[in-house]
Formats: structure tokens, C-alpha cells, sequence
């Protein structure tokens, strides 16, 4: 591979801060700037999101920070669903993303030459074109719910749309999703009208997707192989990249303001539970309840990262009669708490990233899929690698979960999701090596990036 252009311009467009999807898109921004010292990386995000991204850590000289406009008109006053603040945000980017890059370009005096985009960004495919600059896309999910999105034509024409009876169903006949239910796909692929913002630009994607230069996801490829060898014949070029959000905690300093480390430092081995929905939504309350109550009863040690405006919901005293036994914290360092020896279980909404950095640590799940791809992770979780279990129903119930906690801390079940995912960690270690194709991966995504 030819040594990186001098003179390239990358423009980094990121997505709204709903859902893990700006940090990962930075730690690989990183890694590539610190390969390319001689390009410029103009990184766009929202205000916020970068406020919070860039709060604690220094970034290279070559990338650049912008603030884009987060959609929402002045003057008016979003109930701040996430549904509302992404459709807001996506229906301005177009117009909103044209006018920063402008503006980048000015101020380094170069042309931008790569556009590396989120891939919800359907528009990145024309607009890149019109700028005679190279578009690679990220997607910040797995390769099962990028092969759901791609295969939306052909999911619909033989399953339909919003045929109730047709959930139990698998999709048999998409190479790879052989262990995947109708029911498990993402609402906007089949139950949603394609008319509306949010399922038209996932639409979108779907099309634009294969005129991307390249398409990669955060990811090993011995995790999903034919997955990956089908979206090979869907994408001009589809890369795993090791998983980026371990990347970035090694790169960046551990923020553990409520001190769960050192909480974690006396407990025994496998033992404690760690719990968190990620970042956009959580179980509604009864469900926080059922939890709380399968903590108390279990007795089973726990972390607990729980979103400050839902810790009303806790049963009363819980805090209290729990002080020993665990700790409820806004935030947690969910990378380094998965990594220590005293983590047993993984309690999650199977978020993509979540999912990952307990595979890479080896760590079993017990799965509560809320929203998006979370049900085909789940899937994946349960079935396919056979690491952890969904709670009965996809919903808690003290007993439920009373029970999921034994079959995973106790139980020779346990044992043998626990065994599994070591394999797989040990698979991710190969993959990442300086043989492994991650490596190599990177290595053409820094040439078609730079050239
Ligand atoms: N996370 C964290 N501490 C918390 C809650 C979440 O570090 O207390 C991180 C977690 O490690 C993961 C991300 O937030 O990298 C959540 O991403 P995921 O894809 O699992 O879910 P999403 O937030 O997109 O639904």
C-alpha cells in the first residue's frame, strides 16, 4: 500500500449523540490520524456531543473539531424523545453538514478529499460525489443488522410488511441470518412505513450503502465469517475493524467519578453483576422495580449504572438496605468494569458496543433487548454464540431474573456461555494481532481514506 497523500482532506461527519455511534467514529478517527500525520481530519458533531466527547482527553493536531447545528428550529421547544431529536437532526444535516465542510475548507485551505461518514448518512453518497471525494461509511451496529438494513427489498417482497404471523419465521433465505426471526429485525426494516423520516433514511441507506468506496463496522471477522463473506458481495469492500470502543478507553483516561473500580477491587472473582441499558433508553419502571427486587433477594453483588432521572423509580430503601451488597452510579467505566475479574454477568440491552466489549472480555450476558438491533444482538447472544440468555418474554421479573442470575453465576450453563465467550475473546486477541485481519483491515482503511 502507497504511503498516505499529503494533501488530503478528511471530513469525519458524525452522528447525533442518540446511541453510541460519535465515539467509536472518533477512536477510529484517532487511530487514523496518528497513522496519516499529514493529513487533516475535520471532525463535525454536534456541540454537545463533542463538549462530551473532547471534555477530558487532548486530541492530535491534525484533527480538526467543528460543531454542527443539532436540527432542532430556534424558538421551538422538542420533547426530546429520541425519535423526535434524530428525525430533527437528519431532516437539517444535508444542508447543515454542506455548510460546516464549506467553512473547514476554508480555514485548512484544502478541498475535502474523503468524506468518512456514519453510515445513516444516505446523503453522503451524492454529496461526495459531487465533491469528487472518496465516501467510507461507518455502520455502528454488528453485521447482522447492516445485512437486515441491506436486504430490506428482498425481506420485504417475501416476507411483507407488517405481517403479524409471519414473526416466528427465520430469514433462512439471506446467507448468514439463517438463526434470525422476522420478529428480531429492527422495526423500521418491515413493520414501519417507509414514508416516515427515520425508516425512509434507513431506507436510503440501504441503497446509497453500496456506492460507498467502503463500508466497516467495529467488529472481528471470526465473530460473524458469513456474514461477513455475504456483505463482501453486497459492499464495494466491507472491513471488521477491531472493536473501537476498547480502542478508545485505551487511549483515553478511565472516567470512574462514583469509584466502581476500586468498589469492584474487594469482591471475589465472577461474582458481581453489572448492569446498564447503554445510552438512550432503559426498561420502564415496573421493570427497574423487578430488578431491584431480584438484586435484594438474590443477594447477588452488583454495579449498577442507571440514568439519574429513572433512580426515583427504585423501590423504596432499596439504596439503603443495598449499601453493602452494591452501587447504583449514573455512569459507569463500562470497558474496564467488564474486564475485571470480579464481573460475572452482564446484565444488557444488547446495544451493539456493549455487546462486543463483554464478548472481548469474556464476560457472559444476561440480555434485555430495548430498541433497534438490540433484539438481533440478543439473538446472536443466546443462539449463535451462545454466551448468555434473554430474560423469558424479553421483559424482567423478580422471579425471571431471580432465576437468569443463577443460571449464569451458578449453574453449569453458566459455565459453559462463560467457556464460549472465552473462545471468542481468544479469537478477537488473534484477530487484532499483528497477523490478524483487523490489522490488515485498518491498514486498507487508512489507504482508501488517504488516497
Ligand atoms: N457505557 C459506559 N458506561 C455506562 C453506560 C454505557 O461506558 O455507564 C458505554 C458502553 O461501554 C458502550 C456504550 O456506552 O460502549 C453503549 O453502547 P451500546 O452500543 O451498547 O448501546 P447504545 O447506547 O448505542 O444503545
Amino acid at each position: 500500500l502507497s504511503e498516505p497523500i499529503r494533501d488530503s482532506h478528511v471530513a469525519v461527519l458524525a452522528f447525533f449523540p442518540v446511541g453510541a455511534h460519535a465515539g467509536p467514529l472518533l477512536a477510529v478517527t484517532r487511530r487514523l490520524a496518528a497513522a496519516a500525520p499529514s493529513t487533516i481530519f475535520s471532525f463535525f458533531n454536534t456541540a454537545r456531543s463533542n463538549a462530551s466527547l473532547f471534555s477530558d482527553i487532548d486530541h492530535p493536531e491534525n484533527i480538526r473539531v467543528h460543531d454542527v447545528a443539532d436540527g432542532v428550529p430556534e424558538g421551538t421547544m422538542p420533547t426530546g424523545s429520541p425519535l423526535e431529536m434524530v428525525e430533527l437532526f437528519l431532516e437539517a444535516a444535508p444542508r447543515n453538514f454542506r455548510r460546516e465542510m464549506a467553512a473547514a475548507e476554508t480555514e485548512v485551505g484544502k478541498k475535502v478529499t474523503s468524506m468518512l461518514t456514519d453510515a445513516f448518512f444516505w446523503f453522503a453518497a451524492d454529496m461526495a460525489a459531487e465533491m469528487k471525494a472518496t465516501w467510507v461509511a461507518f455502520w455502528a451496529g454488528g453485521a447482522n443488522s447492516l445485512c437486515a438494513h441491506l436486504y430490506t427489498d428482498l425481506i420485504r417482497e417475501t416476507i411483507g410488511v407488517k405481517v403479524d404471523v409471519r414473526m416466528e419465521e427465520t430469514l433462512g433465505f439471506i446467507p448468514g441470518m439463517e438463526n434470525y426471526r422476522v420478529k428480531d429485525i429492527p422495526e423500521e426494516v418491515v413493520f414501519e412505513d417507509l414514508d416516515s423520516v427515520f425508516p425512509k433514511a434507513l431506507y436510503q441507506m440501504s441503497l446509497a450503502l453500496p456506492r460507498a468506496s467502503a463500508v466497516f463496522i467495529s467488529s472481528f471477522e471470526d465473530l460473524e465469517p458469513t456474514l461477513t463473506h455475504n456483505l463482501r458481495s453486497k459492499l464495494k469492500r466491507f472491513l471488521n475493524i477491531a472493536p473501537l470502543t476498547l480502542f478508545s478507553s485505551t487511549s483515553t483516561l478511565v472516567r470512574d467519578p462514583h469509584g466502581c473500580l476500586a468498589w469492584m477491587g474487594k469482591r471475589s472473582p465472577a461474582s458481581v453483576a453489572y448492569i446498564s441499558f447503554g445510552t438512550v433508553m432503559e426498561p420502564p419502571p415496573a421493570e427497574l422495580v423487578a430488578i431491584a427486587q431480584g438484586l435484594e433477594s438474590s443477594k447477588v453483588p452488583f454495579v449498577w449504572s442507571l440514568k439519574e432521572k429513572n433512580m426515583v423509580h427504585l423501590p423504596k430503601g432499596f439504596l439503603d438496605r443495598t449499601r453493602e451488597q452494591g452501587i447504583v452510579v449514573p455512569w459507569a467505566p463500562q470497558v474496564e468494569l467488564l474486564k475485571h475479574e470480579a464481573t460475572g454477568v452482564n446484565v444488557t440491552h444488547c446495544g451493539w458496543n456493549s455487546v462486543l466489549e463483554s464478548v472481548s472480555a469474556g464476560v457472559p450476558m444476561i440480555g434485555r433487548p430495548i430498541l433497534a438491533d438490540n433484539r438481533l444482538n440478543g439473538k446472536a447472544v443466546e443462539v449463535v454464540w451462545k454466551v448468555g440468555m434473554m430474560m423469558d418474554n424479553g421483559v424482567f421479573t423478580k422471579e425471571g431474573f431471580e432465576k437468569c442470575l443463577h443460571q449464569v453465576l451458578v449453574h453449569d450453563d453458566g459455565k459453559t456461555m462463560k467457556a464460549n465467550a472465552k473462545k471468542l475473546k481468544e479469537k478477537l486477541q488473534e484477530d487484532i494481532s499483528r497477523k490478524g485481519s483487523s490489522f490488515e483491515n485498518f491498514k486498507v482503511l487508512l489507504h482508501i481514506i488517504t488516497n
